[in-house]
């Protein structure tokens, strides 16, 4: 008998762990995600968000047809001179289309900008749910076919520093190893991050260590469900995560625990490190004794440096970490630390930053950083960070922002702020899911391809929207 359904196996599209999932789809809707017994990551099991969290894809709010809002049809009096015919009421703010005249109108629209002002007036903004493929294509577009070096995406606000503090101390910004090898250590230590509600399928691997006796040191501003299964509950003042760090690498290199043959043979400034560690007051832990209500990190920050030092152990960490105005320098005291007890590039030993999205190591490897071409090469020039750009938006520079798959409206601090700079825009294009079009006629002597939001590969739609 033929099935009434079919199965596609995918990716959770929420956050960074990646589970493995698989969608029952009956005509053409989700009716059930669920995780092979057998998944890698998700080990059969899945949190509520990847579980059940896919009612937006059938949602009628959802866009499924390409938008041209009706105020930028009235300022731009060739579009109904154009493409009158192809433009239908959708409600009072919008016109619907087809992708044809949406990617035609963007691509002109552009063309007029860029050789009015310059191609530097165009900015683009992605998203790290966008896959590499996309990533990939949204960065050249912008670097290439406008010409413009600024190029940003959300990681790079959230874990940039992770990329930073990792790329400067170890030379790679990713994790060092796999989650499995959450079971191969012997010591974890989990600093700032809510890893059972914020990444829970990695949870599952912490508790089950925990769960058999191994040790798990919980830093954290604020005491955390994961407190209840850990051995040390070390709560700490805010704002002290690097202090932290260092006052763990000054008991190490006080009481000798680091490893020397590692030392020697791999680490760099080793001396000139350890001076300035040992000659910093502020690292010796006996600082917080003096800290009202903090007296007890003087000797629990000791006992975990020591079992850290002494065993396999990784590092975890999250936004707790990176989302502080010291936090590039925070990741490279954790890496310091692995450096310090040769605690890296070994089977259940090293360094895990817990990532956002989906797709943010893959966003970032391809390029879409004003400071790194693909693969992290040196671009032609450096671009503008998000927040310049805003401000750019708002001091009128910036007159053309292509954005995919990031709430910018929504996620950036200060909205009235960002609404603003966004009102200022003579071109606001938002891209939900992503696909790159070849567009011969428009682009014909650059690199021809404008963007275009279609189906993502799976079962969901996207759309575009064009707006100013
Ligand atoms: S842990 Fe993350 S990737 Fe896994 S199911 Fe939950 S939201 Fe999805």
């Amino acid at each position: 008998m033929q099935k009434k359904y079919i199965e596609k196996e995918t990716l959770c599209t929420y956050c960074g762990v990646g589970c493995d999932i698989v969608g029952t789809v009956r005509n053409n809707k989700i009716i059930k995600i669920y995780s092979k017994k057998d998944g890698f990551i998700s080990q059969g099991k899945l949190c509520i968000k990847g579980k059940y969290g896919f009612d937006f894809v059938h949602s009628k709010n959802r866009v499924s047809t390409p938008l041209i809002s009706k105020s930028f049809v009235k300022k731009n009096i060739w579009i109904e001179e154009e493409f009158g015919d192809s433009l239908k009421d959708f409600n009072e703010n919008f016109y619907k289309t087809s992708l044809e005249t949406a990617t035609s109108i963007t691509a002109k629209k552009l063309s007029e900008i860029t050789e009015k002002y310059s191609p530097k007036s165009f900015c683009a903004i992605g998203g790290a749910r966008t896959n590499c493929e996309s990533s990939y294509l949204f960065q050249k577009f912008c670097r290439e076919t406008i010409g413009s070096p600024h190029i940003d995406n959300c990681a790079r606000v959230c874990h940039a520093p992770s990329l930073r503090g990792m790329r400067e101390t170890i030379g790679e910004g990713a994790s060092t190893n796999p989650y499995n090898d959450i079971y191969k250590a012997d010591f974890l230590l989990i600093i700032g991050s809510n890893i059972l509600e914020a990444h829970p399928i990695i949870a599952n691997r912490v508790v089950d260590v925990a769960m058999k006796g191994r040790a798990v040191a919980v830093v954290d501003v604020r005491p955390t469900k994961l407190l209840k299964f850990a051995k040390y509950n070390c709560l700490i003042p805010f704002e002290t995560n690097l202090l932290i760090l260092n006052s763990m690498a000054y008991v190490i290199i006080n009481e000798e625990l680091y490893d020397e043959k590692f030392v020697k043979s791999r680490v760099k400034n080793f001396e000139n490190f350890k001076k300035s560690i040992l000659n910093d007051q502020y690292s010796n832990p006996n600082f917080f004794k003096n800290v009202k209500g903090y007296e007890y990190l003087a000797e629990m920050i000791p006992e975990i440096a020591r079992e850290y030092a002494n065993k396999k152990s990784i590092i975890l960490w999250g936004l707790g970490v990176t989302e502080h105005i010291d936090g590039s320098y925070a990741v490279m005291a954790i890496t310091h630390l692995a450096l310090l007890t040769g605690n890296i590039g070994k089977v259940g030993a090293g360094l895990i930053p817990l990532r956002g999205q989906n797709n943010v190591q893959g966003a970032c490897d391809m390029g879409c950083l004003p400071y790194y071409a693909p693969d992290y090469r040196n671009p032609k020039e450096i671009g503008m960070m998000t927040p310049d750009l805003v401000n750019e938006m708002i001091s009128g520079k910036i007159k053309a922002l292509y954005n995919i798959g990031e709430d910018i409206a929504h996620i950036h601090p200060n909205q009235n702020k960002i609404s603003k700079a966004l009102k200022n825009l003579d071109f606001l294009g938002w891209f939900q899911g992503s696909l790159f079009y070849w567009n011969q006629e428009i682009w014909p002597k650059k690199a021809d391809f404008i963007l275009g939001g279609l189906k993502v590969p799976g079962f969901m739609k996207g759309g575009v929207y064009i707006n100013a």
